[in-house]
């Protein structure tokens, strides 16, 4: 079986939401949608205040090359154009909207059909998925469309579709793999031409067997003789995609270097299925689907939810927040963000609401290095995060960087596995931060 080949920790999986089938959240009564949902400059809305708008109506526009359009998740009146807080407490401009009925744009079919035929051409697909505001669902939002358009000299082979969710407690990929399975292929088909290539990989860890054995035999059966579906040793954090191509292609991605060098392009099984519904289904980029879990949770499930959806409504649609809750994450545990503020509204790149105990979250006495190697032998970048952790005590900026900490992924690895909790996840981050800061103030040459 396939992984990547350096560092890696293995994580209880707590898969606990699994079985859970994608249930539809109900519509806010107001929505807040955010102009930042994307890496990448915000866009700009196009609405002003007292507007009527259906769902799928752009309401939002992109501000650059980077950047992607949004579009409204409910019909009713624009209420305010006003600042909203992120889950972390950062602020951004957001269109709010009072909900009435739920009226969609004429032209979004919204049939349970399954439409396999591409009729659209490769620049007209990147165009349609740029126009649907689809963005990366695998945790970086980074526009779909860039990634489509490859600079010129890269030569695209390929195209892998992580379905790893290699992070603790996180089912929502699987669902969807589960669930729509026949439309994240044609998806798979969709970017292949968009990026006119012919091989597309999808893979998917050994601890989602059903997911595996659906697709693979989907893709015999409706036709999809180029998709390739790779079964990969469970193993954090595969659904990197520097590990992901490693351990799919074997290929390594230089340091500094763009993943497409590989000739491999990835994409996230939700923005697979975004790529679908936006060219097949002239569905704008409004919904996703997102877990509720947590091992004190009262709920274990899997959400569609309408973009602009409060948290703390899905957080009491499920029951409320649990007592014995000491912290709130958005994502994964190993990388997810804690929530500071539960009344953020969803984004597009909402994957969860994690509810972690106080004993799962308990820092644990800082001790002294012992010079183990431990979270050498795990970073996935062949790193020396214990070295890292001392330059940065001492701010020697030069020593860093000669030591790659841009090369850095954040992925905790390090402290996940070191015996003496010497906390290098923090100290790596603010490091990379400001020797990227520095990195960047220098003049192209
Ligand atoms: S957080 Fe950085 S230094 Fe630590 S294991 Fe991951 S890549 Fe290596
Ligand atoms: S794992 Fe911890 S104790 Fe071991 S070398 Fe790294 S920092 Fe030191």
């Amino acid at each position: 079986m396939k992984t990547f080949l350096v560092g890696g920790v293995h994580p209880a999986d707590k898969k606990i939401s699994a079985d859970a089938a994608i249930e539809e959240l109900p519509v806010p009564k107001i929505a807040y949608i955010s102009m930042a949902q994307h890496l990448g400059a915000p866009a700009e809305p196009c609405v002003a205040v007292g507007d009527k708008v259906k769902v799928g109506q752009q309401i939002g526009k992109a501000t650059g090359f980077v950047s992607a359009p949004v579009h409204s998740s409910v019909s009713g009146t624009v209420k305010s154009i006003e600042t909203v807080l992120d889950l972390a407490g950062k602020p951004s401009t957001a269109v709010v909207i009072e909900t009435e009925g739920d009226e969609w744009m004429e032209g979004i079919d919204r049939s349970e059909t399954i439409v396999s035929e591409i009729k659209l051409e490769k620049k007209e697909l990147v165009e349609k998925i740029k126009e649907c505001g689809v963005v990366g669902l695998g945790g970086a939002t980074f526009p779909t469309s860039v990634k489509l358009s490859p600079p010129p000299t890269a030569t695209p082979t390929c195209v892998i579709i992580n379905g790893a969710e290699c992070e603790p407690y996180l089912t929502s990929d699987y669902r969807v793999l589960l669930e729509k399975p026949e439309q994240v292929l044609i998806g798979c088909e969709i970017l292949m031409k968009a990026l006119g290539v012919n091989k597309c990989y999808i893979g998917i860890e050994e601890n989602k067997q059903k997911a595996i054995d659906l697709l693979t035999k989907l893709a015999v059966e409706k036709n999809h003789p180029n998709i390739e579906v790779v079964k990969l040793k469970k193993k954090y954090p595969q659904g990197g995609e520097k590990q992901l191509i490693d351990a799919v292609i074997g290929k390594r991605v230089p340091s500094m270097g763009l993943p497409v060098d590989t000739g491999a392009v990835v994409q996230n099984v939700g923005t697979t299925f975004a790529v679908y519904e936006a060219v097949q289904k002239n569905k704008p980029l409004f919904s996703g689907v997102m877990t509720v879990t947590g091992d004190c949770s009262k709920a274990q499930k899997n959400f569609l939810h309408r973009v602009g959806t409060p948290l703390n409504e899905i957080m009491d649609y499920c029951g409320g927040i649990p007592e014995d809750a000491a912290k709130i994450i958005s994502g994964g545990p190993m990388m997810g963000k804690a929530i500071s503020n539960i009344k953020a509204p969803t984004l597009k790149g909402t994957s969860s609401i994690l509810y972690l105990t106080e004993e799962q979250t308990k820092r644990k006495e800082e001790g002294n290095c012992i010079r183990c190697g431990k979270c050498v032998e795990a970073c996935p970048m062949s790193l020396e995060p214990y070295l890292l952790y001392k330059l940065w005590k001492v701010r020697d900026m030069d020593q860093l960087e000669d030591h790659y900490i841009y090369d850095c992924i954040e992925c905790g690895c390090c402290l996940f596995t070191c015996p003496a909790y010497v906390p290098l996840l923090d100290a790596v981050r603010q490091a990379k931060a400001s020797v990227m800061k520095i990195m960047k103030s220098r003049p192209k040459k």
